[in-house]
Parts: C-alpha cells; structure tokens; sequence
C-alpha cells in the first residue's frame, strides 16, 4: 500500500520568500510550521520538501549554500521534533527546460519511487499555481496558501487559475487542519 506523504513547496510555503534566498541566517521559518509538520509527522505521513531553486542556475548561489540553507532549516525543525524524510531540488534556469522544474514531476517521481509512497493517500502543500498543478499531475490532493499580500487578487482571478485546488487555506495551520480531517474521511468510506 505504501506510504502516506505530504510534499511541501518551500519559499513561500515554509518560509518566507526572498526571493531567491542566498542567505542561511535569513532562512525565516513561518509560525505555525514546525507544529504543523509535527502533528503530520505523527498521524504517519513523510514529509518531502519539493522546491525549485534557479537562483543557481542564475549564478546567485551555489549547490553548497543551498545545502547550508537546508540544514538549516532541518535545524528549525528539529526545534519542534520534525525530521524530514526528503528534501528534492531543481537548480535549473526556466528556460533550461529540464524535466524537474515544477510544474514538472521528475523529481516527485524519484520521491514516489524512493520513499515507497503512495499518491492515492498524499498530499501537496504550496503557494503557487505551479505546484498545484504539479501534484495533480501525479495525483495528490492539493492545499493552496495564497501569499497574504496578493491574496485578494489573486482569490478574485480564480478563472485563471491554470489548475483548481482541492482547498485554499489561511495559513499551513489551516492547511494542515484539512489534511487531516479530509485523510480522517477517506479512512472512514474505506
Ligand atoms: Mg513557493
Ligand atoms: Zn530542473
């Protein structure tokens, strides 16, 4: 049957955006993150960080500062108890046209195969349309956090919504609130 997972975007999602974040001591988790995680973590689902990084493409960091800004922000979750099962990445410029920039799934392929999971179960948490689009493309239910600043555009465009999402939330409290009430009623009509 494999395993439950939740695949979470990043900037935006986990912490605020930068952009193109070069910093590790600017790594600034989101309140209400680490707890949320935690309680996924502890209804059984793996937690695997799916997050597009063409800043190293565009020569604004490198592989190894990308490997400082994630260990730390393993460190922010180890705060709460949180490990997480996998972290994947795309360095490549858009106009590269790789296979694993979201909205592409190379990389949730790679996850699905190596952390044994099973889609029918998961989940995608993320703020953009694209990774809307990328988890229903491999068949995930999907959580969109509209950025607070742009929310009320952003809600009043839904017709341009490449991709609709399964539920909006607030906030990844929200967010996660829903996970669990709605995986609570796919066991129940099992
Ligand atoms: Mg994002
Ligand atoms: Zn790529």
């Amino acid at each position: 049957m494999g395993n439950k997972a939740v695949f979470v975007d990043r900037d935006g999602t986990i912490n605020v955006d930068g952009p193109y974040l070069s910093d590790p001591d600017k790594f600034e988790m989101y309140s209400g993150v680490g707890e949320s995680v935690k309680k996924l973590k502890e209804d059984g689902f793996k937690i695997i960080v799916m997050t597009n990084q063409s800043g190293i493409a565009r020569g604004y960091f490198t592989e190894d500062v990308l490997s400082k800004i994630h260990e730390r922000m393993k460190m922010k979750f180890s705060e709460f108890g949180v490990k997480l099962d996998g972290i994947y990445y795309c360095p490549h410029h858009p106009d590269d046209d790789c296979e694993c920039r979201k909205p592409k799934t190379v990389l949730f392929k790679k996850a699905i195969k190596e952390h044994d999971i099973d889609v029918n179960q998961s989940y995608m948490i993320g703020d953009k349309i694209l990774d809307v689009c990328a988890g229903q493309k491999i068949g995930v239910k999907t959580v969109l956090i509209p950025e607070a600043h742009s929310r009320n555009e952003f809600l009043s465009n839904k017709n341009e919504w490449k991709c609709v999402p399964d539920y909006v939330a607030d906030d990844f409290m929200k967010a996660v609130v829903w996970i669990i009430r709605t995986r609570n009623y796919n066991l129940n009509i099992q």
